[in-house]
């Protein structure tokens, strides 16, 4: 599939006049500058001409124009500049410290230099954000209150996660109309080749640019600094650049930069016109709210330059958009590229005080100058597959016909907390287990659009750690509720419909019929007073067996490679070591047990694996020799004391030990390298390639392409296969994802359950 890659703030691909320009650079002009023969002569005239061109295309007037490795090199310099000023004006001993400015949407290239040299040079200075509005610009009003004090204002010329073009006249106007003697630094990376810049002509004493953002390779960039503004060398010896930046020039990068700037400078059809990137900006609007009726733009069309987007699809999380738009071909990011692995909402869309919940959703668009109307055409037709995609998958709202008819078991989970939906296909129906609330939405998209009967809502406890969306999502899916489902008890078991059924330790129990499947309920006290279970299995003769039990949704009772806590005021640790022992004669060793935490992405567990990982409940369940119930409440109350109710924190549930289920034989040997599988699956036919992302993911591949059977089960459901699977532990699995991580946690989740052949592929598929 043709690669769309949509993420130029990150890094641009390289033009192919900047790879000739770098080739002949490498070649034939590969003398040192500084060499006075012929060779080194040749390779001065290169520099100098790109100097020139570099000063004419920035309007450089008079000031310097240095050739850095980048633009974090060009803010070091620049603050380093900056701050040794302050420390010449104001030495040691001296009054009140200036301040130093930065926007609050800066790159943290500015931030940290700042907090850094500020530090070693030991100034002291206050530096304060300059807070933004709703749109992202500068609060021109702090910036009046502050400037005159300032030594050092930072303000990026057009943000790198938003594409917000920050308000540089009234900036200059504002350090102007109080006479701030304050420095100013501009970071321009992502303003070139993409707004006019005439630096001279403007207040700005220093600016930052960065080559790999506009078609060049990394490692080269240009710090403007404007005519006698103060300059301190970051890095001295040789006397390069005219001693402002010693070291031996990056003649390859520099020939890139200078070929890039030529057809810049020559306004070369390479580059699209302004309005033309507007128009691409256009059909890409249309194409994504077409796709995503829904969207929230988080950044104001009218104040960005056309070439970012950043945008939210309400409940849907940023990394779900990525993987989306990752398995449709298309590259976009969650925010910028320092920070997509980090799990905390951007501090960009923060400072433009955008809820966390969008926040959480971003998803940043990026085309550069260079893209083509090909290109924009292609990415706007997979969009709308993309939000096909979602539809069918009924991820957001749809009365699409063509839906993805989904069967058996739907994990659904939101900070370690998980919620369960068990449906029978076959007969439209469901019952849903422990909604929580920042997944109702998504409960309710799903309900619909599979147009399911919503059986009965139940929690397995009341939860202390989050409040129930029981009540508020019955009345929301009211009209997919049996008659009169008001009537119910307090975890919302129906008081009609039921059915009574004889359990394993021949407990009379209430049931609910899920189509051919039977869903029984049995007191589980012990974490707390109201704490049941729902087992999940076939009853025959108004029976259900140990060995018929599939599932078991035992709350926070066991949890994986741990025990729900009991140490709150209903909790009973002696009724929960009757539980546990009753749970043991209910299900089999090998029924899945369905946990209300999954606290280290594990999923799901077993009977037969918690007494290999969990010490504390293989000793409750030892059959030669239990320990007392007394010792275990004593023991458990030591484990207990040991979570820690930060009231910042999620409320843990309960002890599970990160490494627990993790043992050495389960990291050992997890990974097969892909040119394994042919050999393995032509030796063992029955193995199975198991691609774990997403319905909306995996239906973008190429099934065809792989050398095994590729079956699709996403993490969310791997719960409804694993029964089968460990059936058949000969069986060889291969799980795979598109990084790995996700076939990985698979593959040990399967491994720690028990199946010895279970792999996760590596690396990238
Ligand atoms: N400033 C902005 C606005 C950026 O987008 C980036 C790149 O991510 C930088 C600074 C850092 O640039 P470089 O990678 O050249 O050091």
């Amino acid at each position: 599939m043709l690669e769309i890659y949509l993420d130029n703030n990150a890094t641009t691909p390289v033009l192919p006049q900047a790879i000739a320009a770098s080739n002949l650079a490498m070649i034939s002009h590969f003398g040192n500058p500084s060499s006075t023969h012929v060779n080194g002569l040749q390779a001065k005239a290169q520099l100098d001409a790109a100097r020139q061109r570099a000063r004419r295309v920035l309007g450089a007037g008079a000031g310097q124009l240095i050739f850095t490795s980048g633009a974090t090199e060009g803010i070091q310099i620049a603050v380093l500049s900056a701050l040794n000023e302050v420390r010449r004006r104001s030495p040691s001993g001296a009054q009140a410290r200036p301040k130093l400015l930065y926007g609050a949407t800066e790159h943290k290239a500015v931030s940290e230099s700042l907090q850094h040299w500020n530090q070693l040079l030991g100034l002291d200075c206050e530096i304060m954000a300059i807070p933004v509005d709703a749109d992202g610009r500068h609060e021109l009003d702090f910036l009046r209150i502050h400037a005159s004090s300032a030594a050092l204002v930072c303000t990026m010329a057009v943000n790198n996660e938003t594409g917000v073009i920050s308000d540089l006249a009234g900036i200059q106007q504002t350090l102007q109309a109080c006479s701030s003697p304050a420095l100013w630094l501009v970071d321009a990376v992502q303003a070139l080749g993409k707004l006019e810049l005439e630096l001279a002509a403007t207040r700005i004493d220093y600016a930052t640019f960065s080559g790999h953002k506009l078609y060049a390779p990394k490692g080269i960039g240009m710090l403007y600094v404007r005519e006698g503004a103060p300059f301190t060398p970051l890095m001295v010896g040789g006397g390069q650049e005219s001693a402002l930046r010693s070291g031996t020039e990056n003649m390859i990068g520099i020939a890139a930069l200078n070929a890039v700037l030529e057809l810049l400078e020559n306004h070369d059809p390479v580059f699209q016109s302004t309005p033309t990137l507007f128009s691409f900006r256009d059909q890409l609007v249309a194409a994504l709210t077409q796709a995503f009726p829904d969207i929230v733009w988080n950044a104001p069309l009218n104040l960005t330059v056309p070439t970012t987007l950043n945008f939210s699809v309400p409940d849907l999380a940023s990394k779900e958009m990525l993987d989306l738009f990752d398995a449709a071909g298309i590259r976009v990011s969650s925010g910028s590229a320092c920070s997509s692995s980090a799990s905390a909402p951007s501090y960009v869309l923060r400072a433009m005080k955008i809820d966390d919940a969008y926040a959480a959703s971003a998803v940043r668009l990026s085309f550069g100058p260079a893209a083509t109307q090909d290109e924009i055409d292609t990415a706007c037709s997979r969009i709308i597959e993309c939000g096909t995609a979602l539809r069918r998958a009924c991820l957001v709202p749809t009365d699409q016909p063509d839906v993805w008819r989904q069967q058996g078991l739907l994990r659904l989970e939101s900070q370690g907390a998980c919620c369960w939906l068990v449906t029978d296909a076959a007969s439209g129906c469901c019952v849903i287990i422990d909604p929580l609330a920042e997944l109702a939405q998504r409960i309710k998209n799903h309900v619909r659009g599979q147009n399911l009967r919503v059986l009965a809502i139940l929690d397995t406890h009341g939860h202390a750690d989050h409040v129930s969306a029981r009540t508020a999502l019955a009345a929301a899916l009211a009209d997919k509720l049996p008659q009169g489902a008001g009537n119910c008890d307090s975890l919302g078991w129906p008081d009609t419909g039921t059915i009574g059924i004889t359990l394993a330790d021949g407990e009379q129990a209430q049931a609910i019929s899920v189509g051919e499947l039977t869903l029984a309920r049995t007191a589980l006290r012990g974490h707390t007073a109201d704490s049941v279970a729902y087992l999940a299995g076939t009853a025959e003769s108004g029976r259900m067996a140990a060995q018929a039990m599939r599932h078991a949704f035992t709350g926070d009772t066991v949890l994986i490679g741990g025990l729900g806590r009991t140490n709150f005021t209903s909790s009973s640790a002696e009724d929960m070591y009757a539980s546990l022992r009753r749970l043991a004669v209910l299900i089999s060793e090998q029924c899945v047990i369905c946990p209300a935490h999954d606290y280290h992405a594990q999923f799901v567990t077993t009977l037969s694996s918690e007494r290999r990982f969990n010490p504390m409940l293989s000793r409750v369940l030892c059959a030669a020799l239990p320990i007392p119930a007394e010792v275990f409440a004593k023991e458990k109350e030591l484990v207990d004391s040991a979570l820690s109710d930060h009231p910042a924190q999620v409320l843990l549930c309960g002890v599970t030990g990160k490494d627990c289920g993790n043992a050495d034989d389960v990291r050992d040997d997890i990974h097969i390298r892909a040119d394994l599988i042919k050999d393995l699956s032509h030796d063992l036919p029955d193995t199975l390639l198991i691609d774990v992302r997403e319905m909306y993911e995996h239906n973008f591949i190429d099934v065809e392409a792989y050398d095994a059977p590729v079956l699709n089960v996403p993490l969310s459901r791997l719960a409804q296969h694993v029964n089968d699977w460990l059936g058949n532990s000969e069986q060889p699995l291969i799980f795979f994802c598109r990084s790995g991580k996700r076939g990985e946690a698979a593959a040990k989740c399967l491994r720690r359950l028990g199946h010895t052949k279970a792999w996760s592929l590596a690396g990238n598929i």
